[in-house]
């Protein structure tokens, strides 16, 4: 059985200020995080490598998007090159916003995840069903046709450097939280699925990890099923109980 590293992310969104990002980064490394978890934290692309500069072990950094182009004629985009050249380690890729709000399909996901990867970065990828799709009883399809795009254009050593986030869409922002076995049924569900479309071997070894919601009330609890292997945080990453979610312990 392979250890999974805990993982905590924080997505911040379109939100924050050069003062506000520099407040949380300092608190952050006040907080004396053991090491035993990953924390990854995801400013807006502004304010990037300020915090990469500022930030201390363990604390790691994360691009919110990136193009799946390495450079050229893409007004506003970010080539996955140009973070790996600035240090930043990570990127999010598929979050629902970007594919309700800014037309990021299956495919443009897989793309980028793609191109993310041979720039040497790694990737928390996300999949998630609407509520609708939940209450028409296709969450697993959703999920799965989402992943089915990504892992068609990996190979099984590519997903050493995937987090997958499973985020219920109507989870997001609403302060309405998936029970602890609605995500857990998800997440070994997925786990199941990677099993059998890639290898056993990879199933085991990915972090699967909870977006939707999450705060530091309830991450002890979503924390403690045993396929949850982290959690990708919204509002809460803003907030001060952000460094009690970061030292959740499995
Ligand atoms: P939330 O966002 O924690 O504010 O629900 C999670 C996310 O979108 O990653």
């Amino acid at each position: 059985m392979v250890a999974r590293t805990f993982f905590i992310g924080g997505n911040f969104k379109m939100n924050g200020s050069v003062e506000s990002i520099k407040a949380i980064v300092d608190g952050l490394n006040a907080a004396n995080l053991d090491g035993v978890n990953e924390v990854v934290i995801a400013p807006p692309a502004l304010y990037l490598l300020d915090v990469v500069r500022n930030a201390k072990a363990p604390v790691q950094v994360a691009a919110q998007n990136s193009y799946s182009e390495a450079s050229g004629a893409y007004t506003g985009e970010i080539a996955p090159q140009q973070l790996h050249d600035a240090g930043v380690p990570w990127v999010i890729l598929g979050h629902s916003e970007r594919r309700s709000l800014f037309g990021d399909s299956d495919k443009v996901v897989a793309d980028k995840v793609k191109a993310a990867l041979a720039a040497g970065l790694k990737v928390i990828a996300c999949i998630g069903e609407t509520l609708e799709e939940r209450e028409t009883g296709v969450t697993n399809q959703v999920c799965q046709r989402q992943l089915e795009a990504i892992a068609a254009v990996l190979e099984d050593k590519d997903w050493k450097d995937i987090v997958v986030a499973y985020e219920p869409v109507w989870a997001i922002g609403t302060g309405k939280v998936a029970t602890v076995q609605q995500a857990q049924d998800v997440h070994a569900d997925t786990r199941a699925w990677l099993a059998k479309r890639v290898s056993p071997a990879v199933a085991e070894a990915t972090r699967i990890i909870y977006g939707g919601s999450v705060n530091g009330k309830n991450c002890g609890e979503l924390g403690g099923a045993v396929d949850i292997d982290g959690f990708l945080v919204g509002g809460a990453s803003l907030k001060p109980e952000f460094i009690e979610i970061c030292k959740t312990h499995k």
